[in-house]
């Protein structure tokens, strides 16, 4: 491709919204284009870029056996109806009329579509197991897009379902996912960390996040060094404090005046914030959007509450709750901003943090303003509803496998990985006939890919002050002939040869042949990222050409058939 005739503006200036170098770089380079909020398309160098990472995605999926297939993005409510995810995916979900008032959503995720498809299709175990995958829009209205491609209400994901006959099955369908999806994401450059995940709006038992690893990622996880495990903190276990067996104080209520925190309170009575209990308060909604109640959790004063952990356990959908208006929840409950404790509550669940059980003589809020009360203690005192962990990992708390302290990092999102069970086919009635003639649930998993997020996660760790730095799988183009002069006809006729030289080898090329000034022209090579710059200049007559790749510093000069060989060799090597 001639960059000359090439539709493609670069942008000087960026809009201030875009923070992040991934978000910068694409909209500099002119590969994206911001259509509204959350919303892009994609320029021709940007779609040669996406359409690279769709065929690596294609060529691991189909080296697995999985069929591709394309699915429509609207899709009618009833099939969320009866999977009961209608309500349970909540405003996220791009929800559409059509003109009989007929609801539909543009499809987020595919789960009750391809089931749909399955119990249709599939009636005996001789047609199982299957792997059926796509590639393909989805839309989610997310609250808060960003970051560009990172997190946009419009995106590109693989998705593809698995269905077994059993959970053998369905351990062998998870693990080859999983060994493709390392495949992939290490033929796309990325650095990254495949860990146990929580299951969202998904469903299902396990789940596996692969976690392309950066600073701006929106992922935090948790590893430790001395085993193996690793974990998004959402997902992550707690150890316990160890139960203590002092005698148990009587109740002694202080006047605290003032002290609505935790470090407040901690500091006034001259004590330890682990010798507390935090109160985190929350109101509930039904179906309909209407208040159906109040939660008041506990944990321990220096801890934080898990907010994955507390809705895992109230088993309701993450949009059903907020933080409680205190004043209103005050009047039901009996509770008092700033001075809440477990004793006395009323009218409102409990949730207890499991550590809290065994520990004793903690300071509490007395439901009273200016109020704690010291020697509380579990059993004797209050009682949770729900007793669990619930519980943040942090960095240097222990291990949950060996004790060690974990460490934290943070990192991108691109795919997932869940094994799904028969939540969809017990919902939708997806069965198939066994050995006997039995009539079994199909079990299933499913398997995604931010193809877009992908993206823009190879451009966070492969770029410098000066633009990408493209590994040569997902680069747009794979050599950037930089023509300095246009107007030399013997530097014109070397870079034409280069060119048409390269482009029989199968090599990507760039032709730039813009009457444009060379630092310009440098500039925009290394803004673009092209792996391999070869520079015709000066010393064309003498058959000479430069040699520069994009990732290193040093160039070299190299006769012309040298660069073309190099070039087509490194190529090879790495596309
Ligand atoms: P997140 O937690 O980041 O919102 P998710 O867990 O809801 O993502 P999945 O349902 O697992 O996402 O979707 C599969 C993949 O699709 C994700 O791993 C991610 O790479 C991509 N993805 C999800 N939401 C977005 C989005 N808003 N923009 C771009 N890619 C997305
Ligand atoms: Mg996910």
């Amino acid at each position: 491709m001639r960059l000359s005739k090439m539709h493609i503006k670069t942008l000087r200036e960026v809009p201030n919204e875009a923070e992040i170098a991934s978000h910068i770089l694409l909209l500099r380079t002119g590969m994206i284009r911001k259509l509204v909020s959350g919303v892009y398309g994609f320029m021709p160098l940007g779609w040669r870029s996406v359409r690279k990472i769709e065929n690596i995605i294609r060529e691991e999926m189909d080296a697995t056996g999985a069929q591709e297939i394309l699915m429509s993005a609207v899709q009618p409510a009833e099939l969320w109806q009866e999977s009961g995810r209608w309500f349970a995916y909540g405003p996220e979900m791009w929800r559409v009329k059509d003109r009989n008032g007929r609801d539909f959503c543009l499809g987020p995720t595919h789960e009750e579509v391809f089931t749909d498809i399955i119990r249709n299709d599939v009636s005996s175990y001789r047609q199982l197991p299957l792997n059926l995958y796509q590639i393909q829009t989805k839309y989610r209205d997310e609250a808060r897009p960003r970051f560009g491609l990172m997190r946009s209400r419009e995106f590109i994901m693989k998705d593809a379902y698995s269905f077994d006959k059993d959970y053998a099955g369905l351990d062998k369908s998870y693990d080859e996912m999983y060994k493709a999806y390392e495949k992939i994401f290490t033929r796309c450059g990325l650095t990254f960390r495949p860990v146990e995940a929580d299951t969202g709006a998904i469903g299902g038992s396990n789940s596996h996040e692969f976690t392309a690893l950066s600073e701006v990622g929106e992922s935090e996880i948790a590893y430790c060094e001395k085993c193996s495990m690793a974990a998004t903190t959402e997902k992550a276990e707690c150890v316990d404090a160890p139960a203590e067996d002092d005698a148990m104080l009587p109740l002694e209520e202080v006047n605290t005046p003032g002290t609505k925190t935790i470090e407040e309170v901690a500091n006034f009575l001259g004590m330890d914030q682990s010798r507390t209990i935090k109160a985190l308060l929350f109101v509930t909604y039904d179906e309909e959007g209407k208040e159906n109640g109040y939660v008041a959790a506990f944990v321990r004063g220096d801890r934080e509450l898990n907010m994955v952990k507390l809705i895992n356990a109230l088993n309701i959908p993450e949009h059903s709750i907020e933080f409680a208006d205190e004043a209103k929840m005050s009047q039901a409950t009996g509770c008092v901003g700033g001075f809440t404790g477990p004793i006395g509550l009323h009218d409102c669940k409990i949730v207890v943090d499991s550590e809290l059980v065994g520990l004793k003589n903690l300071c509490a809020g007395a439901n009273k303003e200016d109020y704690h009360v010291k020697n509380v203690n579990y059993g004797r005192d209050y009682e949770g509803d729900i007793v669990t962990d619930l519980k943040l990992l942090k960095e240097g708390d222990p291990c949950p496998v060996c004790g060690a302290p974990v460490k934290h990092a943070r990192g991108i999102e691109v795919g997932q990985v869940f094994k799904l069970g028969t939540k969809y086919s017990e919902s939708m009635g997806a069965t198939y006939k066994d050995e006997n003639q039995k009539d079994q649930f199909i079990v299933m998993g499913c398997y995604g890919i931010g193809v877009t997020r992908t993206l823009s996660a190879v451009v966070e760790q492969h770029h410098d002050e000066n633009g990408i730095i493209w590994p040569m799988s997902v680069a747009p183009y794979h050599v950037i002939v930089t023509l300095v002069k246009p107007e030399d006809e013997e530097q014109a006729a070397v870079a034409e040869k280069i060119y048409n030289d390269l482009m029989k080898a199968g090599v990507e090329v760039l032709l730039d042949d813009r009457k444009e000034r060379p630092g310009v022209k440098f500039k925009d090579a290394d803004l673009l990222g092209i792996p391999v710059r070869i520079t015709v200049g000066k010393r064309a007559g003498e058959g000479i050409v430069e040699y520069k790749l994009r990732r290193e510093e040093e160039k070299s000069e190299k006769a012309v058939e040298d660069a073309i060989k190099d070039a087509i060799a490194i190529v090879n090597a790495e596309k």
